[in-house]
């Protein structure tokens, strides 16, 4: 199986993920703009257990999601970039694309959370535009 990995600016944390990412999303939801102080944060989504750190331990800031369960933010403890965002409602990590070796060329799927974004939000053009989420889902990230 395909093994893709990254790691925080410092080079302290590294992490793998195995497969294909189950969603490539912007979300434009106030946690994410204050995380990145940009408009949007860019996830792409793997199962928890697809999903691991192989080197060093991030520090964990753990807030409650609109769906009444956890968010677990994932954060190199020395440079602070966060990469990945553990949503326990759906099973998944929100793993940082910027944080991603090789995802350069990748590009999302959705957008989420669209109506929370500022108005200088920008939005890639044909990319399906959601004001919260596509009915089918729950959790944010
Ligand atoms: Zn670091
Ligand atoms: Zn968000």
């Amino acid at each position: 199986m395909d093994t893709s990995n990254g790691q925080c600016s410092c080079g302290e944390v590294h992490f793998e993920f195995t497969g294909a990412p189950i969603n490539k999303a912007f979300c434009y939801c106030r946690s994410c703009q204050k995380l990145t102080n940009s408009d949007k944060w860019f996830g792409f989504w793997v199962p928890v257990d697809k999903f691991r750190f192989t080197k060093g331990t991030p520090e964990t800031y753990s807030r409650l999601g609109d769906s009444g369960k956890m968010m677990h933010q994932k954060y190199c403890g020395k440079c602070s970039t966060t990469l990945a965002i553990e949503v326990e409602v759906a099973g998944f990590y929100s793993v940082a694309a910027t944080a991603i070796n090789g995802s350069n060329n990748d590009s999302p799927t959705m957008c989420i959370y669209a109506s929370h974004a500022p108005k200088w939000a920008q939005f890639p053009n044909g990319v399906p535009k959601f004001d919260i989420l596509p009915p089918e889902m729950s959790g944010d990230g």
